[in-house]
């Protein structure tokens, strides 16, 4: 689950992290207050759920609460399109005004879990700031990583460590520690899968500071926490992913024209590998789960039947825990509630796949039964031809 920048700024500053003063704006009137309670000059930054704005228009210092307040007009309701967005882009409804402030030096910092080692990794570089996936494929060397102990946690002496790699000595140095240290506490208290300050800056005042940053929640821990779900700014989530969240369906949109419904998230990634190598390009990514029941089949091909770009519909279904012939059911059901006359293509296999089929063949729909992955994929290639 992703939060805004200035919602992660202000769970860094209950941990003890210094961030720049500043205002969440849903209005262009509101953007100019804020700019003149900043006292004018200050940063205003678009608040989407992705990385990559201050090359795509999306941050910009301004120095008087009229050019906010343009800026603004300008920005709310606007598509920002990044690296980070896909070609749709995402649409700005929140604007945070900061305090400007004048940087020495960027830097980069983060933390996140490797799944290859089970441990959470302490990034961080002195070659902070926008270019920094440049500067992780180009030099490398630049880039610290340390993995904490998920026994002993990560103890000071080895914060001081990444702090001196830094390059930062004195007064700054310790501000760094303490900021590593606390760091880890939100990422643990907070239960993140990432949380990442870039650029974290010293100032030319010489303060430590953190200039952005993005959290990322884990999933699997969300409901420990009862504010979370109140966090969440549905503007920047696919309508399509909403419907699919709420039925704990896990659906996610691609390129090309196949609806796909499956169940199992393995499963339903063979099949894209399948689909591709006949020469299919798969619309989505959706899994109704091991345990499917008939419901959740029929709201799962009311989603897909939403997508425009979806021309046919391959379903790939093991009938282990839920029997064949009461998938084939909830197919037959949702098709008809949604008059849908797409081709489809059922691959079944499991409990009751005989009644299954026959009950898919006699439903008259325009629904053919593949005989394994390979067949079936075969035949909604060619019915789209
Ligand atoms: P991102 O491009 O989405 O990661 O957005 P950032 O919040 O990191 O902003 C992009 C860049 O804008 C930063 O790397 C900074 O160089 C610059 N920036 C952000 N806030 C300020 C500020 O208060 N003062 C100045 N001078 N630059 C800022
Ligand atoms: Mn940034």
């Amino acid at each position: 689950m992703n939060i805004h920048e200035y919602q992660a700024k202000e769970i860094l500053s209950a941990f003890g992290i210094p961030v720049p003063r500043g205002r969440v704006a849903m209005t262009s009137d509101q953007v100019e207050r804020a700019a003149k309670e900043m006292g004018g000059h200050c940063v205003v930054k678009a608040q989407i759920y992705a990385g990559g704005r201050g090359k795509a228009g999306g941050v910009k210092v301004v120095h008087h609460p009229e050019q906010a307040q343009d800026l603004g007009k300008d920005l709310f309701g606007k598509k920002i399109v990044t690296p980070q967005t896909g070609p749709e882009g995402l649409r700005v409804r929140r604007i945070l005004v900061e305090e400007a402030v004048e940087i020495a030096k960027e830097f980069y910092l983060s933390i996140t879990l490797d799944r290859g080692s089970s441990q959470y990794m302490l990034i961080a570089s002195a070659e902070g700031g926008m270019d920094i996936e440049e500067v992780a494929s180009k030099s490398p060397e630049k880039i610290i990583t340390f993995a904490i102990d998920p026994f002993t946690g990560l103890r000071p002496y080895q914060a001081r460590r990444v702090a001196l790699a830094l390059g930062l000595t004195g007064s700054v140095c310790e501000d760094c520690v303490n900021l590593i240290l606390n760091l880890y506490r939100a990422f643990l208290e907070k239960d993140c899968s990432l949380i990442e300050i870039n650029p974290l800056v010293v100032s030319r005042a010489g303060w430590l500071m953190a200039m952005d940053a993005k959290i990322t929640f884990d999933d699997n821990a969300v409901y420990r926490h009862r504010e979370y779900p109140d966090m969440v700014d549905y503007s920047q989530l696919d309508p399509l992913e909403i419907q699919a969240s709420k039925y704990d369906l896990a659906y996610i949109k691609l390129g090309g024209s196949i609806g796909c419904l499956v169940n199992g998230a393995g499963l339903a990634m063979a099949t894209l590998d399948v689909l591709k190598e006949f020469g299919g390009e798969p619309a989505n990514f959706l899994d109704v789960g091991g345990g499917a029941t008939r419901e959740k089949v029929a709201e799962a091909f009311k989603i897909i039947l939403q997508d425009a770009d979806v021309k046919g519909i391959f379903v790939n279904i093991f009938g282990g825990i839920m029997r064949c012939d009461i998938i084939a059911q909830g197919i037959i059901e949702a098709a008809e509630e949604v008059h849908c006359t797409l081709p489809i293509v059922v691959r079944m296999d499991g409990s009751q796949v005989d009644e299954g089929k026959r009950l898919l063949k006699e439903s008259g729909l325009n629904v053919e039964c593949g005989d394994n992955l390979g067949d079936a994929a075969a035949r909604i290639v060619k019915m789209l031809g």
